[in-house]
């Protein structure tokens, strides 16, 4: 692991331990790991499972305590995509008062899929084309260059063993006939 990566898991782990005695603390140590507003912006938070139709009754708590409240939950839920998301976007979104209501869009889910998992991302052995393999084992995009390759594994075998193959066969005849 990278030295940079090591520290800004240092960083995160520190954070999710902050409270409001040692949220300056954190801050002098780490300056640079949220944009530099973050500590000045307050936040809503929706508690779960309430309607979305209610939310200005809700107080406006400090940004830094709403996403220590998600990092928290998504530390306990094994850090499900949602949970990213809503993490990723919040502090650098500048009409998101609501760190609740941030959804995932498909695009995020990909991507994070992509880097959960960065052996799918696969270049097919037949057309080159980029493909998502779902499979460990995938080398095709499709049926259609998979079913391709076949073809092309069997025009090889011929043009390698083809003469010799009908050589044998004539001999074969040819023996029978003399037989
Ligand atoms: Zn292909």
């Amino acid at each position: 692991m990278q030295r940079t990566d090591k520290q800004s898991l240092q960083a995160l782990e520190q954070f999710a331990r902050v409270d409001a005695g040692s949220i300056e603390e954190w801050r002098q140590r780490w300056p640079d790991f949220f944009p530099a507003d973050f500590s000045k912006r307050g936040v809503r938070q929706v508690p779960p499972g309430v309607s979305m139709i209610a939310q200005p009754q809700f107080p406006v708590i400090p940004l830094w305590k709403g996403w220590r409240d998600v990092l928290l939950q998504a530390w306990r839920e094994a850090f499900p995509l949602t949970e990213v998301i809503r993490l990723t976007v919040g502090p650098v979104s500048e009409e998101i008062d609501l760190l609740s209501s941030v959804t995932e869009h498909p695009y995020q889910q990909a991507l994070l899929l992509m880097a959960k998992d960065p052996w799918r991302a696969r270049f097919c052995s037949k057309c080159g084309k980029p493909f998502v393999a779902l499979k460990a084992n995938a080398k095709f995009c499709g049926p259609e260059c998979f079913a391709q390759s076949r073809l092309n594994t069997k025009q090889r075998w011929w043009a390698k063993h083809g003469p010799e193959w009908r050589r044998n066969r004539s001999q074969r005849k040819k023996r029978g006939r003399a037989a």
